[in-house]
């Protein structure tokens, strides 16, 4: 039976109602009354049920189509203005005890580089990133219970922290690793982590099952309720996704809103993030091999529609996706992405010989960060470097109130141009300073107060001065 406020994953992930949802999608996809009443709802920014949002997903409708990307457009302005924020992987290890039939760290792997970094090596792999400019990075690992455990994570997140190099400083990690216990999750949280990301990868569970054979990972339940033992250890933020290709994308888009609807009403706050990877070629991966893999319009009307569904969720993409992809979903509700991304154990240091390749995925955007600056900017994006919110206690319940009173734009404004003006400082090519410079004089003006607009007018001579990391 489906009960959103169950803990019990096939319960607040259930195959019935999925499948209910999906047939009432199929009869009703260019209802124009229906759609138009429910585009009129996410205009309210109230957000959109599951079965709401797959109507918008299904419609074929030209014109109904149309609508639906200007409101996306319109919603993404709103709440993210044209600020996109930066971050980067940084992979720790690739041993992994899993079988996942899309991931070349599978257990079977027996020709991938297995890798994983000494602390040394993190402090050469953290300062590299710091001199490109990251201030933001997610952190990724395999599952080994013993070449991977979570004291070895504990410690990476403290000699991350702990690094200053000339101006440098990662000043949030949020965490990518396996589902794990509640008391696992409180010592992430005590350690200091900004949100913990887990991809279901897919809510089919019968599909979930194939493509998990072996390993903890194949339990789907422990893996489906990973997110509610996570805020029961006290972690505010979490971050979904779903690898879109592995199941049919209809079901998984569904699943995925039944996710956030369920942590809403069970635990009081919907996701901080949503990543909406999409499958890759790999050592061992070939996604010719996967027959649900989705084409960039499909992709595109997912990114569309989330963005409507969770108006409030930050929608992350990756160096997965072209530059053609990444710049059609920035305008359509994309607010994170990360640049210039090493998907190998130890890549920012050194780039791998051909017969060591350790990366979980190849990537396509392969430019660097000041290239992705560049281009940003150009496109008339702020890219940010902010991590102010989780800093300043802004997470979970108090972050989600200052979001949807609006308030939060005081700070993302002046934030995203503060930062901006630290890595045009510190880390830009002329050209890109020549551009961000401009950037940031025009939109200084679009902070709404004019007390915060003074303050970071002063921060930003600070900055020029040689001060650092102010925040609001
Ligand atoms: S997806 Fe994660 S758990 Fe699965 S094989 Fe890759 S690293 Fe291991
Ligand atoms: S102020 Fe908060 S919400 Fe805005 S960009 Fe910074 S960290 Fe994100």
């Amino acid at each position: 039976m489906y009960d959103l406020k169950s803990c019990v994953a096939t319960e607040f992930i259930n195959d019935a109602e999925i499948r209910e949802t999906l047939a009432f999608a199929d009869e009703h996809r260019n209802d124009r009354g229906m759609i138009s009443a429910i585009l009129d709802k996410a205009r309210t920014c109230a957000g959109l049920t599951h079965r709401e949002a797959i109507l918008l997903l299904d419609c074929t409708d030209p014109e109904l189509n149309e609508r639906i990307y200007a409101e996306a457009m319109e919603i993404k302005q709103r709440f993210y203005g044209n600020r996109i924020v930066m971050f980067a992987p940084l992979y720790l290890s690739n041993y992994c005890v899993n079988g996942c039939t899309y991931c070349p760290y599978h257990m079977k792997n027996t020709h991938i580089a297995r890798k994983k970094l000494t602390q040394e090596e993190i402090r050469a792999e953290v300062i590299a990133l710091q001199d490109m400019g990251h201030k933001r990075l997610a952190l990724e690992t395999g599952e080994h219970p013993t070449m991977c455990p979570l004291d070895y994570v504990l410690e990476s997140i403290d000699t991350i922290y702990s690094i200053h190099h000339k101006n440098g400083a990662i000043r949030r990690v949020n965490v990518n690793i396996a589902a794990t216990t509640v008391e696992n999750y409180t010592r992430l949280k005590n350690a200091g982590i900004g949100t913990y990301i887990l991809f279901q990868e897919t809510y089919n569970k019968k599909i979930y099952e194939e493509k998990h054979p072996t390993g903890p990972k194949s339990n789907y339940a422990y893996h489906t309720e990973a997110m509610d033992r996570a805020m029961e250890g006290g972690i505010d933020d979490v971050g979904c996704g779903v690898l879109f290709g592995l199941a049919p994308y209809r079901y998984d888009f569904v699943g995925l809103l039944m996710h956030a609807e369920h942590l809403e009403a069970a635990k009081g706050v919907g996701p901080h993030t949503i990543s909406v990877p999409r499958i890759r070629r790999a050592d061992d991966i070939d996604p010719l091999m996967f027959s649900e893999a989705i084409d960039d319009d499909t992709f595109a009307k997912i990114v569309a529609v989330l963005r409507l569904a969770v108006p409030y969720t930050g929608l992350i993409i990756s160096t997965r996706e072209s530059v053609k992809a990444r710049e059609r979903v920035l305008k359509l509700g994309v607010s994170q992405i990360s640049g210039a991304s090493r998907t190998s154990v130890g890549g920012y240091v050194s780039p791998e010989p051909e017969d060591e390749n350790s990366s979980q995925f190849d990537v396509v955007d392969n430019r660097t960060l000041d290239e992705v600056v560049n281009w940003l900017m150009r496109l008339g994006h702020v890219p940010s470097f902010c991590t102010a919110c989780y800093r300043e206690g802004r997470t979970g319940d108090r972050f989600m109130s200052l979001v949807k009173s609006g308030q939060i734009v005081n700070c993302c404004q002046p934030n995203a141009l503060m930062t901006l003006k630290e890595y045009l400082e510190d880390y830009a090519s002329p050209e890109t300073r020549e551009i961000g410079e401009a950037l940031i004089e025009k939109e200084l003006q679009r902070i709404p107060n004019e007390k915060v607009r003074l303050i970071a007018a002063e921060h930003l001579f600070e900055l020029h001065e040689g001060k650092r990391d102010f925040r609001f």
